[in-house]
């Protein structure tokens, strides 16, 4: 199996250089990608999703456990 790099170009010397590197290899500028730091934050989100629906879901059955004893 081969390896797929994404390839994009450098925005200060417009030499393709691998997508996700922080050094362009061409003229040695600094490239900042925000890819890596939008990541915590969905995988945050996926948390606190599957949080609050296991929250809600015991909610749900202690609701309907309590409206069985009263009823
Ligand atoms: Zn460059």
């Amino acid at each position: 199996m081969s390896v797929v790099k994404l390839a994009v170009k450098c925005p200060h010397c417009k030499e393709p250089i691998i997508a996700g590197s922080t050094r362009c290899k061409h003229c040695h500028a600094e490239l900042v990608s925000s890819t890596k730091k939008t990541s915590p934050l969905k995988k945050l989100d996926t948390f606190r999703a599957g949080f609050l629906s296991g929250l809600l879901f015991s909610l749900l059955i202690a609701l309907i456990g309590w409206l069985h004893f009263t009823s």
